[in-house]
């Protein structure tokens, strides 16, 4: 008997279906351009914003950390894997987000299991948009509190539900992605900090895709809307725009301090190496003097935005360089995607059910490393191929 059979004949239907993930592995560093199969293609679809990842001071960083601590931490934080470098990053962290603390963790999706479960249990109640990230999902599962989904961005349904609930005498959490990845759309905070205050709720927003893309520097969502303080919760990631791994916290003191004594993945899992954490402080020291990344960044979104929009491709209502290109039909979109391949364009087509029906599209991710004879390459790839398949005219 095969035990595993209820997996083969799973993954039989995804191929089946055409939804099988076919995982592309590159053989160069992740820049402007990678190689992929021994060829090399202009790259839109990393997350690494700000083109840090092959920063040379950056990597020096983490030599460096290699050299004075080795490669990696040895134990849990709260045993004996706290290093210098540890606390440096969460120091320096906390002055760049203006935040009273920070805790660090491994990862994004870390951070919200991490806290979620310490912010709300059973009987509690979670207002979740219901676009959020699968990690927000999964932390929100893990505290077994009760999970009421609102319409994206529907400030009118999210003070429905909350006025629903007001008489329930239980803790109450907003969370929300700050920047939504697949349309590059932005969380109205300003009212979720108004909504959480009316109804006493504590507010949590996941500003992977902020961090390094929005506010002053690159400081994210938080400093965009001048909510410092206002926002309970600002979990962020190291993994994208900060080109590196980890996640974080940023909060009150009560909220850090709390953390870490119950936090699970702070008190049961090994921290980041000093390698990482080493590389981290440089970026984060990078980002505090010079905002020119961020500023090129913009300008590429923008740039690519302008183009594709005056060769008539529906590219959505994003708020931020996340660009996606709508092509409506799935099929057209994978074809489309695969085209491009071939064509030296590796840009990531996305469709159901990780966007709604009928919105299936490539997703254009460019970074602040792309020159604007990169960008044009790519446009020119995207009007051929658009013609070809009838996208645009
Ligand atoms: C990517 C992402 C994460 C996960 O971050 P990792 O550091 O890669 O684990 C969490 N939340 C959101 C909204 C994300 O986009």
């Amino acid at each position: 008997m095969d035990k595993f059979e209820f997996m083969r004949k799973e993954l039989d239907e995804l191929k089946e279906k055409g939804t099988y993930n076919t995982i592309r592995v590159l053989e160069s560093a992740q820049g402007p351009w990678v190689v992929i199969n021994g060829r090399k293609m202009l790259n839109l679809c990393a997350n690494n914003y700000l083109g840090l990842i092959t920063n040379e001071e950056v990597k020096s960083a983490a030599i460096e950390g290699v050299k004075n601590f080795g490669v990696g931490a040895g134990a849990v934080r709260t045993i004996a894997g706290t290093l210098t470098l540890h606390e440096e990053l969460e120091k320096k962290l906390a002055e760049f987000k203006h935040a009273e603390a920070v805790i660090l963790l491994q990862s994004g999706i870390l951070a919200n299991i991490a806290t979620i479960p310490l912010v709300v249990g059973e009987g509690d109640l979670i207002f979740s948009d219901e676009l959020n990230h699968a990690s927000i999902i999964d932390g929100c599962r893990l505290s077994k509190a009760t999970i009421i989904r609102y319409k994206h961005l529907d400030m009118a349904d999210l003070k429905e539900k909350l006025e629903d609930y007001k008489d329930y005498n239980v803790r109450k959490l907003i969370v929300t992605d700050g920047v939504f990845s697949m349309d590059g759309d932005i969380a109205p905070l300003p009212d979720i900090v108004e909504l959480g205050e009316k109804y006493g709720a504590i507010t949590m927003v996941d500003d992977a895709h902020g961090e390094g893309v929005l506010g002053d520097h690159g400081r994210g969502i938080v400093d965009y809307f001048h909510l410092e303080g206002k926002i309970d919760i600002d979990v962020g990631t190291l993994s994208k725009a900060f080109g590196v791994i980890g996640g974080y916290v940023a909060g009150n003191n009560t909220l850090i301090e709390y953390m870490k004594q119950r936090a699970r993945p702070f008190l049961f899992s090994t921290p980041l190496s000093p390698a990482d954490t080493s590389a981290l402080i440089k970026v984060v020291e990078i980002l505090s003097k010079d905002d020119s990344l961020v500023k090129k960044l913009w300008e590429n979104g923008n740039y690519i935005k302008e183009q594709f929009k005056s060769y008539g491709f529906n590219i959505g209502h994003s708020q931020t360089p996340i660009t996606p290109v709508i092509i409506g039909e799935e099929k057209t979109a994978m074809e489309f995607s695969k085209m491009l391949f071939e064509e030296g364009v590796f840009a990531q087509g996305i469709v159901y059910p990780t966007v709604p029906k009928g919105t299936a599209r490539i997703r254009v991710m460019v970074s602040a490393a792309h020159t604007k004879d990169d960008l044009d390459f790519g446009i020119k790839k995207f009007v051929e191929i658009g013609r070809k398949l009838g996208v645009v005219k």
